[in-house]
């Protein structure tokens, strides 16, 4: 495997994370919105713990490098191995990538990423987004041990969105799919009802909200106004509607 860019290299200095060149091995359409893609290479070294993501160079322009944030889904050790969920439903720098990825092809990896892990008192918890969350949701919620709860809520644009995943046996899981019907991506609307009609189970909770940014703003003033403390909620916008996020892979902040 060749060596990461020198700019790969930087970044992972400054962010105290590793660079490497990762290989595609395969990629898997699993629904309308949402392809796997599968990278071998420095698996124990990039993906962390469960919440973290990599950092992915999905296109360069000379010297200008498009960097792409994507959770890691699944790592398999044996094989050095790990999996990605991206979202193939929109046209954008990532998406283009994961629709373009072959088997072979060498990628700048950089990684751990992500300040956002499971909170080990929890006895429940709530993950709240849209589809870009369920890679995330999914590697979170397996990471639990009985006998906790996690509550799946997530707004999907295709009926075949809705992929589940199963839990450690004492584990419950709860998945509600929200139909978006014709709302538009930044519309909370649909989240919102979807949270009004779940009960809290006994005990902490601690949510964890992604996706649009304005759709995260507001379900956590809803969290907050339910009873949730700020510190029981981990919000991360990962994507703008109507914008593309940043070259280094976050979304634009409106100006101060
Ligand atoms: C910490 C972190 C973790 C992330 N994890 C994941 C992950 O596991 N899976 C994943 O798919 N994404 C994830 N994202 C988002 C991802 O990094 C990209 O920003 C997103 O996929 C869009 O990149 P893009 O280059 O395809 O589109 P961009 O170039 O950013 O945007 C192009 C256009 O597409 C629209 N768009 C972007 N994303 C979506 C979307 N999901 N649905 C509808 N329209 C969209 C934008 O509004 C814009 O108009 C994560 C982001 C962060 C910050």
């Amino acid at each position: 495997m060749r060596e990461p860019l020198p700019s790969t290299h930087d970044l992972a200095q400054r962010l105290g994370a590793h660079a490497h060149v990762s290989r595609v091995v395969a990629t898997r359409p699993l629904s309308s919105s949402l392809t796997e893609v599968e990278l071998e290479g420095e698996s124990a070294s990039l993906t962390g713990e469960p919440g973290n993501d990599v950092m992915v160079l999905v296109d360069q322009h000379g010297t200008r490098m498009v960097r792409r944030r994507y959770s890691v889904r699944s790592v398999d050790p044996a094989a050095d191995r790990f999996r990605l969920w991206v979202t193939t439903g929109h046209d954008g720098a990532g998406s283009a990538w994961a629709r373009r990825a072959a088997a072979g092809d060498e990628v700048d990896v950089v990684g751990p990423r992500g300040k956002v892990l499971v909170d080990p008192h929890a006895a429940w918890h709530l993950f709240v987004g849209d589809v870009s969350g369920l890679s995330a949701f999914y590697r979170m919620a397996e990471s639990l041990t009985a006998p906790r709860q996690a509550i799946v809520v997530v707004e999907i644009d295709h009926g075949d969105d809705a992929l589940t995943t199963s839990v450690a046996e004492g584990v419950t899981i709860t998945g509600v799919f929200v139909d978006r019907r014709e709302r538009r991506h930044d519309d909370p609307e649909g989240l919102l009802r979807a949270l009004a009609a779940v009960a809290w189970p006994e005990g902490d909770g601690h949510a964890y909200v992604v996706g649009e940014f304005s759709v995260v703003q507001t379900v956590v003033h809803a969290l907050h106004d339910r009873g949730l403390d700020a510190d029981a909620i981990s919000p991360k916008s990962y994507w703008r509607a109507n914008r593309a996020n940043l070259d280094h892979g976050e979304p634009e902040r409106d100006a101060r």
